[in-house]
């Protein structure tokens, strides 16, 4: 047997129809395609961190629950003290963990359309079904009677609501979560990836409600590279959930690196702050182009919707001109025609203004 018939008797069908997680090259390009923050450490911050890790030893394997590190993160996320604590290797494979605690061909993971795209992904490889509501296509909110059918009719494992949520930067009205929450006979996560860039969060509700997680990552924050998230809820079920994970799935490098940043929080502050500051010249300056709809965002990027039919022509010319973002366009019906764009520096985002004015 050769490796192609090998492949063909072997891999499940589900995967082999896949195409692998495209990730394009973006050498010598601004970078406003992943929803990374734009700035690095200063130098000070820099030197005392390297001090740090040439005290590190790595001949032995991590702290398997990471404890210090859950210590920091419960202060620096006000994560209730009666609540449980996961981490995971980027939330990515939280939402990994939590597929293969749950998995069942009889058991949906729910979620709403368009959003984040590993929730679908994961439940493919989960062998689990999914379904996607649909959002209102007018302004991206909630189709509550419509999500309260679905939970209905598919009884959900999970449901992942992104709160702010991706691609579409919108908060969800809270009592409509709330009432999900209240409906869903399995989890709802709160995924709150884009935390840093918004006052709204479920934080404080973990506790009140036996199936409600919070899911968080460090990832905008501006510590992508690192890959830690973590999910907040009711401990009991985080025991369940932990079981599913790999041994020392934090490395020694991303818990004492992690750790130091939070223990330096007010300079990622900072840096978030003047991300949300960016964000609204940005959008004022998209707003101020003809022909183009942006929407509103409590995230660190912006939709954008190009005239019909010019999105891929538009993302091409911009990345000639230098700069990366994102091309939704093709993907979900609802996001024909729309780019996303990470808010950068206040030259990046200058750039790309100036990238779009000269493909439009
Ligand atoms: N949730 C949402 C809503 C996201 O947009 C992303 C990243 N794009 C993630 C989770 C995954 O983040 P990470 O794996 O880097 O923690």
């Amino acid at each position: 047997m050769n490796i192609q018939q090998a492949i063909e008797r072997w891999v499940r069908p589900e995967i082999k129809a896949l195409s692998a997680y495209h990730v394009p090259d973006s050498s010598g390009l601004i970078k406003l395609d992943a929803m990374e923050n734009p700035y690095t450490w200063p130098e000070s911050l820099r030197q005392e961190w390297l001090e740090l890790l040439h005290k590190t030893d790595v001949n032995r394997y991590p702290d398997p629950q990471g404890n210090e590190l859950k210590q920091r993160l419960r202060i620096s996320m006000n994560i209730p003290e009666d609540a449980g604590l996961l981490l995971g290797n980027g939330s990515d494979e939280l939402i990994q963990m939590l597929a293969l605690t749950l998995a069942g061909a009889d058991r949906t993971i729910l979620s709403v359309e368009p959003s984040f795209v590993m929730y679908r992904m994961i439940a493919l490889f989960a062998g689990m079904p999914y379904q996607g509501v649909p959002l209102k296509s007018e302004d991206f909110s909630l189709d509550l009677p419509a999500l309260l059918t679905a939970i209905e009719q598919y009884q959900p494992a999970i449901i992942y609501l992104a709160y702010p949520n991706n691609p579409t930067g919108n908060l969800f009205d809270v009592a409509e979560i709330q009432q999900i929450i209240k409906a869903a006979p399995g989890l709802v996560i709160v995924d709150e990836a884009y935390a840093p860039f918004t006052d709204a969060s479920f934080m404080d509700e973990v506790g009140r409600y036996p199936n409600l997680l919070v899911m968080r990552t460090l990832s905008k924050l501006g510590l992508a590279g690192l890959r830690l998230g973590l999910l907040a809820g009711p401990k009991p079920w985080l025991d369940e959930i932990d079981k599913t994970r790999l041994p020392y799935n934090i490395n020694t490098l991303t818990q004492v690196s992690a750790e130091f940043a939070l223990q330096h929080e007010s300079v990622f502050d900072d840096q978030t702050a003047l991300i949300r500051q960016s964000r609204s010249q940005l959008f004022a300056a998209l707003d101020n182009i003809d022909g183009l709809t942006s929407f509103n965002s409590d995230a660190n990027f912006i939709l954008v919707r190009m005239p019909t039919n010019r999105a891929n022509e538009i993302h091409a010319a911009m990345k000639v001109s230098g700069v990366l973002v994102k091309n939704l366009s093709g993907g979900h019906p609802m996001l024909a025609d729309c780019l996303r764009i990470t808010i950068g520096t206040p030259e990046e985002n200058q750039a790309a203004i100036n990238a779009l004015n000269a493909a439009l």
